[in-house]
């Protein structure tokens, strides 16, 4: 029998190829009607005999898109023969658009098929691939809306957008060398290089040692050969941090370690950076001094051109940003910011309209959220209120609740200077544009003194909206889990209650009522921050002992610091109390003399880490307490432990050392582990919930997964979300969303 109804389908359903998908299934069916765009949704008018079958095929949706409801009324209405996409119109935004999505294999053979109108054309793209995220002002997903509008299609361009039976049919992305964006190979003075072919040219650059800031999807990368990476990290300035490269896919199995699990990551259509182990632990020490290297492959087609001309199989390919700061979109603004840095420019004329970099994960855990996955998505009931959550200070991002739905922009950095702020506030006003919401609560940090904190007291005070501040750990235990739960929160620093610095908190109960009830002991950071970059004023903070004195002198301490340090702690001047897992790692980092000044985010713990590899491991004894109804673990005693070990073998050579620093994170581990475990023996909980930072460490989480589950308990991770604190803005709207619907 005929039927004939209006459908509305929501969700990530625009710039996934759903209009041309319907039709599609509309022609296969013998379905008449019509499919169009409405806001962020696709309403589609449809009759025929085959009426239910249609519908359930479009449920299913193209395999880009995200369905949230499909919604069916039956209409009496005159609908003539055959099925027509029709124009936009505006309407409500429920839905989102896609991330940024990696070349697909039939995009790429049409680059490298021989006579094809895209054959050898950089930026090709059809409806299952290309960026979106990145080029899209408003919604509805069309052209001119997104940065393609100055790209008008050429005749052939628009007879294949037109065209049902092709995979560009309604591809607003679609472009070719005639009609596309160009681009273009400068010198430092922007003077352009002459040449028959850019990539080519720039590929030679490459390999002869040159050093390229090349215009990717969502920003600039600096481009190099193995080759030059010093000559790069002394132009940044940026000796110690590893760089992530971009391999050749043949050839990554050479370099590295490669699980199943990490090549489905790697060659996914998000692409993002995966941190694998590296085959020889020792081997291309100029890209990365750890035991690991970040890796990703091409995935675009400027990527797969550059590989087909290079020699080299690998090239370096770091974010183009000063660190903490956004990295740099604009032509313009590259030429003056980089031009010290680099020898050469490949641009392109596509304007990026949201800045997005790249994805890194490891072990199959969110590092970095952004370029593939976001804005992420996930379903969650938080009540009819909307909510922004502003994030903390590092490794920020925003996100933003409403109708059911955590929206989470890409990574923004971290907060500390004014460019990294405005980012903040620009993303917070495209999420807010996106999603047509209109925040009436924001979540914050509880620290007085983030940017982050003030921009949301800010726009409270000017909008008369209701703030909620989320204390830093609480934060990461309402990201990973809302029902009743332990939550260990093990990392760097995040601000307490007590108004103290905390880092290794174990909560119980259920989000918004989490009661702090164990951590570690809290230990003295002498010179506050300055303990932060300068790990061995950390190992006297834990350890005040002459022992360590004179360790700090032989190795080059005058008297007069050690005197400072020594007064600093006798006297309590500038110094704060902390209980940070981060610190701590760090402290035996430089008692080890592993790292003896932090240069980057996390790299006095990281060290460890890869000296740690392949350590053999010894139990130690652990010491707990109790203070103010909080079971503490001693931290002095685990690192006085390292210090008799390192003396009872005072010519420590490698071996050693490796053997401390495994014994070391295991024994630190087992007992932020046995702190959660005797929390869940006294609340007959056994649930337990584990985030921070520290989480990434590989040996440090897989011993407290090992405690948890030999004790019978559960142990929760999240997969969606990072551990560090690219999950805390969408933890802060967690818990406001759950405070507030306890409330009300
Ligand atoms: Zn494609
Ligand atoms: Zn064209």
């Amino acid at each position: 029998m005929q039927k004939t109804g209006k459908i509305t389908v929501r969700g990530i359903v625009q710039g996934v190829g759903f209009r041309p998908f319907v039709y599609a299934q509309a022609r296969r069916l013998g379905i008449s009607g019509s499919v169009k765009n409405l806001g962020s949704e696709v309403e589609i008018l449809a009759r025929g005999d085959r009426f239910d079958l249609f519908l359930t095929e479009i449920s299913r949706g193209p395999p880009l898109s995200r369905i949230d409801s499909v919604d069916v009324t039956l209409v009496r209405q005159e609908i003539p023969e055959g099925f027509f996409i029709l124009p936009s119109g505006s309407g409500s935004l429920t839905g989102m658009i896609p991330p940024d999505i990696a070349i697909c294999d039939d995009c790429i053979s049409d680059i490298f098929s021989r006579g094809g109108r895209y054959e050898h054309y950089w930026a090709t793209s059809c409806v299952n691939c290309g960026p979106r995220y990145s080029i899209i002002n408003t919604l509805p997903y069309d052209r001119e809306r997104t940065s393609m509008t100055d790209f008008p299609a050429c005749p052939e361009c628009a007879k294949e957008y037109r065209d049902p039976g092709c995979r560009r049919h309604h591809a607003q992305t679609i472009a070719c060398s005639i009609c596309g964006p160009e681009l273009e190979l400068s010198d430092t003075r922007g003077n352009r290089v002459e040449g028959l072919d850019p990539l080519k040219e720039a590929a030679e650059l490459l390999d002869a040692g040159k050093i390229l800031a090349i215009r990717g999807v969502g920003g600039f990368h600096l481009a190099c050969v193995e080759e030059s990476a010093d000559e790069l990290k002394r132009r940044l300035g940026r000796i110690e941090q590893p760089f992530a490269i971009m391999v050749r896919p043949d050839h990554i199995d050479r370099l590295a370690i490669v699980s199943r699990q990490e090549k489905h990551q790697l060659e996914s259509q998000v692409h993002p950076i995966v941190v694998l182990k590296k085959r020889d632990p020792t081997a291309h020490a100029s890209i990365s001094n750890l035991h690991t290297i970040g890796c990703m492959l091409p995935y675009t087609g400027l990527h797969h051109l550059l590989f087909r001309y290079l020699k080299h199989p690998l090239l370096i390919m770091t974010s183009a940003n000063m660190p903490g700061y956004p990295m740099i979109t604009g032509n313009d603004q590259a030429m003056g910011k980089l031009n010290r840095d680099v020898d050469f420019f490949l641009t392109h004329n596509r304007k990026i309209v949201n800045r997005c970099d790249d994805s890194v994960m490891r072990d199959g855990y969110i590092i970095r959220l952004s370029r593939g996955i976001a804005p992420k998505r996930t379903p969650v009931n938080l009540g009819t209120r909307c909510i922004l959550g502003v994030g903390p200070e590092l490794n920020a991002n925003a996100t933003l609740y409403s109708n059911g739905f955590a929206v989470t922009s890409p990574h923004v950095g971290n907060v500390r200077n004014p460019a990294t702020l405005d980012y903040l506030q620009e993303t917070v006003s495209n999420l807010k544009r996106l999603l047509g919401a209109a925040f009436e609560v924001i979540a914050h940090d509880l620290h007085p003194q983030f940017l982050s904190t003030r921009f949301a007291r800010e726009i409270a005070s000017d909008h008369g909206l209701e703030l909620v501040p989320v204390q830093h750990h609480r934060a990461h235990i309402a990201a990973t889990t809302t029902e009743p739960c332990i939550g260990i929160a093990i990392d760097g620093v995040g601000y307490g209650d007590d108004g103290t610095v905390w880092g290794s908190e174990i909560f119980s109960g259920q989000v918004p009522d989490l009661k702090r009830v164990a951590h570690l002991e809290p230990v003295a950071m002498p010179g506050g921050d300055l303990a932060t970059r300068f790990p061995e004023r950390m190992l006297y903070g834990i350890l005040p002992d002459k022992k360590i004195l004179s360790l700090l002198g032989n190795r080059g301490w005058s008297d007069i610091e050690l005197g400072v340090l020594e007064q600093q702690m006798v006297r309590g001047f500038n110094v704060m109390n902390t209980t940070s897992t981060g610190r701590v790692l760090d402290a035996v980092s430089a008692l080890l003399g592993i790292c003896r000044e932090r240069t980057y985010d996390g790299e006095p713990a990281m060290k460890l880490e890869s000296a740690a590899v392949g350590g053999r491991i010894e139990e130690w004894e652990l010491g707990f307490s109790t203070r103010n109804g909080c079971e503490q673990l001693s931290s002095h005693s685990l690192v006085r432990q390292a210090l008799l070990q390192k003396e009872a073998a005072p010519d420590g050579n490698e071996r050693v050392i490796r053997d401390i620093a495994a014994s070391f994170q295991y024994n630190l581990a087992r007992g932020i582990a046995q702190l959660a475990l005797h929390a869940a023996e006294r609340e007959g909980i056994h649930r337990i919930a584990l985030s921070g930072g520290v989480a990434y460490n590989h040996a440090i989480r897989e011993t407290i997964r090992r405690e948890i589950t030999d004790y019978g308990a559960e142990c929760v991770m999240n997969l969606d979300y990072p551990l560090g604190d690219g999950c805390v803005s969408f933890g802060q709207c967690m818990y406001a969303g759950k405070l507030l619907c306890l409330r009300d």
